[in-house]
C-alpha cells in the first residue's frame, strides 16, 4: 500500500501519554508525548495546495469526537483517528464514525446560515452550481455541503 495510504489525518487523544505520529523531518514515526484532549492534524492538511475544507472537517471532526466521546474513550488508552484510505481504521466504531461526521458537520454548516444562504442563491443557479458556491462560502467540500442539503431535502 502506498505511504500516502496510511496517513492518519487526524486523532483526538483522550488520556495523558504517549502518542505514536509520522514524523515528515525524519522520515519515520516517532513517538510523542501528549496531553489528553489534545487533537493532532497530520501537516499535509495544511499544506497550501490541500483543501480547506479537508483540513476543517477533519478538525471538526476529531473536535466532535471529543465533545461526544471523551468518557466513552477516557481512561481505555484508546484514541479516534481519521485515517486515508479503507485498510487501517483504528476507530472500529462506525455509529460514533457518523455521530463524529454529524456533529461535525453542524459545526461547519449551522442549519438556520446553510438556510439563508440557500434561499438566497438558489435563484438562477443549477444544483451543482448552487453547491459548490455554498461550498466556497461555508469554506467545507462540495460533498459535505450537497449531504447537508439533501439531509434537510434542500436538494
Ligand atoms: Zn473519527
Amino acid at each position: 500500500m502506498p505511504a500516502e495510504n496510511r496517513v492518519c489525518l487526524g486523532e483526538t487523544i483522550f488520556d495523558d501519554g504517549g502518542a505514536i505520529i509520522y514524523d515528515y523531518d525524519i522520515p519515520g514515526y516517532t513517538v510523542i508525548a501528549v496531553k489528553g484532549g489534545t487533537i493532532l492534524i497530520d501537516s499535509s492538511l495544511c499544506r497550501e495546495d490541500s483543501s480547506t475544507g479537508r483540513l476543517r472537517f477533519t478538525c471538526a471532526h476529531e473536535l466532535a469526537h471529543w465533545l461526544l466521546h471523551k468518557r466513552l474513550y477516557s481512561g481505555t488508552g484508546e484514541s479516534a483517528a481519521m485515517m486515508t484510505g479503507t485498510n487501517i481504521v483504528r476507530t472500529q466504531n462506525s455509529a460514533l464514525e457518523m455521530q463524529a461526521n454529524l456533529l461535525g458537520s453542524i459545526l461547519l454548516m449551522p442549519l438556520p446560515q446553510v438556510k439563508r444562504c440557500f434561499y438566497q442563491l438558489q435563484s438562477g443557479r443549477d444544483r451543482q452550481q448552487l453547491v459548490a458556491d455554498m461550498a466556497g462560502i461555508f469554506q467545507v467540500s462540495k460533498q459535505a455541503m450537497r449531504i447537508r442539503l439533501e439531509n434537510h431535502h434542500l436538494l
